[in-house]
């Protein structure tokens, strides 16, 4: 098959690409524009293959993780490890393009590092996108996505999203690449809460709580993981002197595992061996590599906390406290602006303790079922995607659906992190030209 063939003329018969036209079939729309899909578009863009693809993001503008952008943390991949190096070192989108462009390659080279601040990864992000010039339509929230059906089939898919003053959208696309992220998970005992100011997640941490901090405030940080001590160390150097409990379910704050033996499974080419596992043996290999990513903290920052409290204890102060071995087990509010009772157990004794605020550390969930793609239950197999993160449909359903970031079961634990975006977004993007082509010889 020729490039010729495949080929279009670039985002036809629109004014500007992520202008919605009633009528309009998009080839593809992706949902969420966090670095999957700008690696997925970036992809598209170098293949050159011309693809009617337009993105959807329910921000206002590119922010990747803006609620923990906070200052002094860093990254926790090496800056090669960018939306293109891996696949192609020679990219005009990569984190060294991005530092020339700036004019500061020369001293972050004499930084000697390779783990960027989180702040200055996001302005890279934030720049590769600003170079695709307007392939994404931002304050884009979808709400469904909608089968068109076609006899007995589905011929496309109606995608609608609503826009932060409450207009409503509607956009045609014949693929569509779902990447919205993990949901912020609040446990069962927090979550008929969500909607009280003293309690927030970790996602909304510069939004929620920093701005609004009182001196002398009495706060809980509930979690054991990386987000948990960036969240405890931010406020511990707070100029507002909250008091905080850094509570966890675990007996000692751990380390993140980054050495070189382990970290191969973060390699593109390791998506190959796990995704060949027998299930039992995938799920053994994620248990026995938890510890690389979940309820772990970088062992600098570790060290940094464990300082923090060593030198309170020369000082004789007790505002910050670590209460490891313990979890929440009751939650009494009292009224609005009043205090949080927290009832907590610890190693079977049961004790309460009073706060103005609770900051719930407690990571995200992916479930494919909990997405929007539930306006698609009826035409799903329940097959997990497959290699190329295509969701398996029932016959006659014609759309295809590919996901971003759902795949850890199944294809590894580098699927929700950024190790494998370069090479999974050239993967998928192959797919979906694929898919393109085969409908074209198909129709012919
Ligand atoms: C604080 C933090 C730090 C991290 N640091 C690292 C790190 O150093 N290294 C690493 O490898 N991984 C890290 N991660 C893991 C993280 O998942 C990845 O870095 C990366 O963000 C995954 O990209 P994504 O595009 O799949 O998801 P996201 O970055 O979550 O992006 C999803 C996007 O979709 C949008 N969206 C969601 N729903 C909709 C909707 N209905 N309509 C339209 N748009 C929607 C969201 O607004 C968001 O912009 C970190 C995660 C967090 C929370």
């Amino acid at each position: 098959m020729s490039e010729a063939f495949l080929s279009e003329p670039f985002r036809p018969d629109q004014a500007h690409p992520t202008q919605a036209h009633p009528d309009h079939i998009h080839e593809l729309i992706g949902i969420g524009f966090g670095p999957s899909n700008l690696a997925l578009a970036i992809a598209l863009e170098e293949r050159q293959s011309g693809l009617d693809a337009v993105f959807l993001e329910a921000k206002p503008r590119f922010a990747w993780h803006p609620g923990m952008l906070l200052k002094g943390t860093d990254m926790q991949v090496s800056f090669l490890k960018d939306l293109v190096s891996q696949r192609n070192p020679t990219s005009g989108f990569s984190f060294l393009s991005y530092l020339h462009d700036k004019g500061r390659l020369e001293r972050f080279i004499n930084r000697k590092t390779f783990f960027p601040s989180r702040v200055e990864f996001n302005d890279y992000l934030d720049w590769a996108a600003g170079r695709l010039g307007g392939i994404c339509a931002y304050d884009q929230r979808v709400e469904a996505i909608e089968p068109v059906r076609a006899g007995a089939g589905v011929s496309h898919l109606r995608i609608h999203s609503r826009d932060g003053a409450g207009r409503a959208t509607v956009r045609q696309a014949r693929q569509i690449v779902l990447a919205p992220g993990g949901q912020p998970h609040w446990p069962e005992l927090f979550a008929p809460h969500r909607s009280d100011a003293r309690l927030s997640h970790s996602n909304d941490f510069t939004a929620r709580v920093l701005p609004k901090l009182t001196p002398g405030e009495r706060i809980a940080v509930i979690g054991g993981g990386q987000s948990a001590c960036e969240i405890f160390a931010t406020l511990a150097a707070d100029p507002a002197c909250p008091r905080v409990d850094l509570i966890l379910r675990g007996p000692a704050l751990k380390p993140a595992d980054d050495s070189p033996f382990v970290n191969e499974i973060f390699e593109p080419a390791h998506t190959d061996l796990v995704h060949a596992l027998p299930p039992e043996a995938r799920a053994q290999h994620l248990r026995e590599f938890a510890g690389t990513n979940y309820a772990v903290t970088d062992l600098d920052l570790l060290q940094h906390i464990y300082g923090l409290l060593y030198e309170q204890e020369v000082e004789g102060a007790a505002r910050l406290r670590m209460m490891a071995e313990t979890q929440p087990v009751g939650l009494q509010t009292v009224g609005q602006g009043a205090g949080l009772h927290l009832t907590l157990d610890a190693q079977g004794r049961r004790f309460g303790l009073d706060y103005d605020r609770i900051i719930l550390c407690t990571g995200y969930r992916r479930e494919l079922g909990q997405t929007l793609l539930s306006g698609l239950a009826d035409w799903q197999t329940g097959a997990a995607p497959d290699r190329d993160y295509r969701l398996p449909m029932k016959p006659g359903f014609a759309p295809t659906v590919h996901v971003q970031g759902y795949s850890e079961p199944t294809h590894g634990l580098a699927d929700t992190l950024l190790s494998v975006l370069a090479l999974r977004s050239a993967e998928i993007a192959a797919s979906v030209e694929l898919a393109r082509a085969d409908r074209r010889i198909a129709a012919e």
